[in-house]
């Protein structure tokens, strides 16, 4: 056929295969880098990703997508979009004044960062303010530059388009002031753009992944503003404007905005785009990105399945031109799976990281323009990884297919409803007004990481590790007891992470050598791997809850992570569907909850803190991931008996828009993050009315500081303006673990001196 279709890539992970990248930052950070040995550092690493691309045979290779911390806050600095605190009389920002934005000085705070879309990586919100801004260096040129005279490599620069930069900007208002601001930056990127194509680039790559949430008529009427503008004052190069993450909105009005390409996640947007490209074609004569490989997810990909999308495309565009593209940045994959040689083969090689998911860009390509004999091998042997995996026996474990279907039928509830749970829980346990409590760790000081260290590494015996733990147990119990503490836990002190602990003993999980990707600037996580069913083998916290509870006569809380937390911080495969896969750790983790019931543990927190960051980038699609993702906590929570209380706890309180399902987990007692948003939540709950059990955070554990008892009180009788005392719990805003023991002890005791003075307040006037 007449079509030659390209492969192209839409941005590199920064961080490099061992995290050089990190190391890196971090020496300069400490002092051990000069500035000029950062700079050269970062330039092979960058060089490298470019080289490698090249390699592998990707035709176009983005430039300018690496950065010194967040592409996001790259683009500010350009424009030098410095906050007002801190100290700049413009021109060049100095590298310590963008890692100060990023991080904070003694001079002042660091600029929000928050969540890039609905993936793990978090971005610096550009701060826009009074500033004038300015090109104080065109970066997408520089690197464009580099590439060019360095490797004889003609990169397509990325650029972060000017309607999702100001969408994801905050201080200006966006109804009044979007026009102004765009009269200031547009000139700026037409210059960029000017200035590239005069340097001999023939196309950028623009990403506007804000076209995938929802837009307004007046959004359209802006998007178009800005492309008309660029069409008409820099139309000697091309743009390619680029969507990930979901199907785009408005798809007929997009595609027939005045730029020269479109790009398009096939993935994750796959249904959305498809069906607008089966109704509304392709304006002849664009460009057609078409993202055909999982760029946030780190398994093979079907390539039989994707080169018939390919082929389809192919006929619903003819007349355009493809570029086989990953479904976004791979920034969210890691660099290489060719390390994982520890993991099981079967596993190994189903894997595809950044390198492989090249490959396979590549592998697709090469099959549109030369047929598919060329890729046979290729595509073979990728589908023999595929089945075998599919035919694992860890896919295939006995019972768990059967056991969710099974639950899938169930209702999932409580057998009383809250009121009677209630009443008999108060019965039990007898606890005074206003009780306090804690959210499950404890300060994870030098000694427990090196003691842990040990273990892991051999030197120390499982029995030693377990009596320190339980040396660490006994310490905090007593000291809860003498804090005054009404219930206790036991501290988490065996615990390094939340989701890892528990993969790490549930069946169906594995962990990855090198599987790092960026999480924010230099924190890199490592996401566990959902790769088999999820099962429970044996209990997981039994040990040491029942050890702490052995102390003492308080009550002890026992401490889950929740599936949905789980699901959402781990890789999960990809042949079922999330909703079942969070029915599976559900299903396992009721089974830790009845375990802890069992052996005496009657108060059972289950975390979920992840809950609301899993929420679909489209509103509309909101309620069915609520609706699974409530029954999932449930399924966990459900089977216990009335007078176990079952506590939830989240760290945040954006909470009115999922307000209806927070209270469907129906948890006896559920624990917030409000400290540093209090007016906001009280307001909150002026507007709906809360009948559960509630804490919320009455300090905030993000800083050191020893919060004041008076502090304390004045959240208190503020929050108990719009709560029942009666169903009140006192808290601190999350887990202790980053914080030292000293301050802790110091706060908590605060915090039970605040308790203790309401309820001194409120035995005088009667309330109870
Ligand atoms: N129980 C956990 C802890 O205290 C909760 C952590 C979290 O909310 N992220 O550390
Ligand atoms: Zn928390």
């Amino acid at each position: 056929m007449s079509h030659t279709v390209k492969s192209g890539n839409l941005g590199y992970p920064r961080i490099g295969a061992q995290r050089e990248w990190k190391k890196a930052i971090e020496a300069y950070w400490a002092g051990r880098l000069s500035e000029q040995q950062l700079h050269s550092q970062l330039t092979e690493i960058r060089l490298h990703s470019l080289r490698q691309q090249r390699d592998q045979g990707i035709e176009i290779i983005p430039v300018g997508d690496f950065t010194y911390y967040d592409h996001v806050l790259d683009m500010a600095v350009m424009f030098g979009l410095v906050p007002e605190r801190f100290d700049y009389s413009g021109g060049a920002v100095p590298l310590a004044t963008y890692y100060a934005i990023a991080r904070g000085s003694k001079e002042a705070p660091a600029s929000e960062m928050t969540k890039w879309f609905n993936t793990n990586y978090h971005y610096i919100v550009p701060e826009l303010g009074g500033r004038q801004p300015q090109l104080t260096v065109n970066r997408p040129l520089a690197a464009y530059r580099e590439a060019k005279e360095t490797l004889g490599i003609e990169g397509r620069p990325v650029l972060l388009g000017l309607y999702s930069f100001l969408k994801l900007s905050k201080g200006f208002n966006e109804a009044t002031e979007w026009d102004r601001w765009v009269n200031l930056l547009l000139p700026l990127y037409v210059r960029i753009l000017r200035e590239l194509a005069a340097e001999g680039a023939a196309w950028v790559q623009m990403d506007e992944p804000s076209l995938v949430t929802s837009m307004t008529d007046e959004d359209m009427k802006r998007i178009r503003a800005i492309y008309d503008t660029i069409q008409r004052e820099a139309p000697e190069i091309s743009v390619l404007l680029q969507t990930y993450f979901e199907a785009i909105e408005r798809y007929d009005e997009v595609a027939a905005l005045p730029v020269d390409g479109l790009g398009l996640d096939f993935v994750h947007g796959a249904n959305g785009n498809l069906a607008a490209l089966r109704q509304f074609g392709f304006p002849a004569g664009k460009v057609l990105g078409a993202g055909l490989v999982d760029g946030r997810n780190i398994w093979r990909t079907d390539l039989y399945r994707q080169e018939e999308l390919l082929q389809e495309i192919l006929e619903l565009a003819s007349g355009a031109e493809v570029i086989v593209q990953p479904s976004c940045s791979l920034l969210h994959v890691p660099v290489s799976a060719r390390q994982e040689v520890e993991l099981t083969p079967v596993l190994r090689d189903a894997l595809a990281f950044a390198e492989e998911k090249l490959e396979e860009i590549v592998a697709l390509s090469t099959a549109a323009n030369k047929g598919m004999d060329s890729v046979k091998a290729f595509f073979e042997r990728n589908r023999m990884a595929l089945d075998q995996l599919a035919n694992h026996p860890a896919r295939n474990r006995t019972g768990v297919a059967a056991a969710v279907e099974q639950i899938s039928a169930e209702p999932a509830a409580r057998s009383s409803e809250f009121a009677v749970r209630r009443r008999k829980q108060q019965e039990k346990w007898q606890l005074p007004l206003l009780p306090t409590t804690t959210i499950g760790s404890f300060p994870q000081t030098l000694e427990v990481r090196s003691a842990r260290q040990k273990w892991r590494k051999g030197e120390w015996s499982q029995e030693q590790y377990d009596a320190f733990i339980q040396e660490q147990i006994r310490r905090w119990i007593s000291l809860q007891e003498e804090i005054g503490i009404d219930v206790l836990v036991h501290g988490e002190f065996e615990r390094t992470d939340m989701v890892e602990f528990f993969g790490e003993k549930l069946p169906g999980f594995a962990f990855t050598k090198g599987g790092w990707v960026q999480s924010y600037g230099t924190r890199c996580v490592k996401p566990p791997v959902i790769y088999g069913d999820v099962d429970f083998d044996q209990p997981m916290t039994v040990k040491e809850t029942e050890y702490a509870q052995s102390h003492t006569d308080k009550p002890v809380k026992g401490m889950l992570t929740g599936p949905i937390t789980i699901l959402n911080w781990s890789f999960v495969r990809s042949d079922l569907s999330r909703e079942q896969v969070a029915y599976q750790i559900a299903l396992a983790l009721r089974k830790e909850v009845e375990a802890l019931e069992r052996a005496g543990i009657e108060m059972i927190q289950v975390d979920e803190p992840a809950l609301r960051e899993g929420l679909p980038l489209k509103r509309k699609d909101w309620a069915g991931y609520l609706e699974w993702s409530v029954k999932a906590f449930r399924i966990t929570t459900s089977t216990v008996r009335d007078t176990t209380q079952i506590h939830t706890h989240m760290c945040y309180c954006e909470f009115h828009d999922i307000i209806d399902s927070i209270r469907a987990l129906d948890a006896d007692v559920i624990s917030i993050e409000t400290s540093r948003s209090h007016g906001e939540l009280v307001h909150s709950f002026e507007e709906h009315t809360y009948d559960l059990g509630i804490g919320l955070g009455v300090y905030d554990i993000h800083s050191p500081r020893v919060p004041s008892v008076e502090e304390m009180t004045s959240m208190i009788d503020r929050a108990l303006q719009v709560l029942d005392p009666e169903l009140f719990w006192i808290n601190p805003d999350c887990g202790l673990k980053t914080r030292g023991v000293e301050e802790t002890v110091q706060s908590l005791k605060n915090m039970v001196l605040a308790a203790g003075q309401y309820r001194a307040k409120a035995s005088l006037t009667g309330i109870k």
